[in-house]
């Protein structure tokens, strides 16, 4: 494992050259999905402090036999709003928000709660490939969204976008999906005066090219764990 996270911290740095920027504005993402409690130890030995998740459930037995020091974690699957409670006590922040109603209802959370006392950062995940598999906001609806979430969810801190690239159309396709994340990005800039700070995007078989289209966080499983067990 030490040898999969060297090599793709050289390539994060190595793509993050290419597009002008340092390693260090790229954060890294330990997608620890369906990995047993010693590889995610073995992980924050070689230095991975945030892990991304995509069940609360998962997250939560993990968090019920955990001993290590803390780490950050991150929601980076669909969440349903039954258990977005669950998912706001378990998360630091959740990237997979898409719709006004999930929103409304972290911020409802945050109220009655008082869980955290600053805002709770949210990303908003778009479906910048359309395919029909993805979830995500769709990106003709995308700055009302945001423009409603920031409105109406004061409890919430829109940290960025999230997306998950194309699984068919290759590098082109990728290269397309993770521009148009970086366009919609300035735009809520310009339009909203939103920081936009983070562009989550790029996993283990395309995040060199996100790198290079200008994402700020990559969320890397198999590429620093290995094939998932389950
Ligand atoms: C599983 C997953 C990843 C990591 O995928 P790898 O190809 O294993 O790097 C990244 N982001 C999301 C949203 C995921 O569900």
């Amino acid at each position: 494992m030490r040898e999969n996270v060297l090599s793709i911290k050289e390539r994060i740095a190595t793509a993050a050259a290419r597009s002008g920027r340092a390693p260090r504005d790229v954060m890294l993402v330990g997608v620890s999905k369906f990995q047993p409690l010693d590889s995610l130890y073995m992980a924050l030995d070689c230095g991975i402090t945030v892990f991304g998740e995509n069940r609360a459930q998962e997250r939560e037995s993990k968090a019920a036999s955990w001993t290590r020091e803390s780490a950050v974690w991150h929601m980076i699957g669909h969440l349903q709003r039954n258990k977005a409670k669950r998912a706001a006590e378990l998360f630091d922040c959740i990237e997979s928000v898409d719709s006004l109603q999930l929103a409304s209802t972290l911020d409802r959370i945050m109220a009655e709660t008082r869980l955290k006392v600053a805002p709770y950062p949210v990303m908003i995940e778009v479906n910048t490939s359309g395919e029909e598999s993805k979830y995500g906001v769709e990106p003709s609806r995308f700055l009302e969204l945001v423009e409603e979430i920031s409105r109406d969810c004061r409890r919430l801190a829109i940290d960025g976008l999230m997306t998950i690239g194309p699984l068919e159309g290759g590098e082109r396709g990728a290269r397309e999906s993770f521009a148009l994340l970086r366009s919609l990005a300035a735009e809520a800039r310009e339009k909203l005066g939103l920081p936009m700070r983070h562009l989550s995007m790029g996993m283990s078989g395309d995040f060199e090219i996100a790198i290079e289209e200008g994402s700020t966080l990559v969320r890397i499983g198999t590429g620093i764990f290995g094939a998932r067990h389950g």
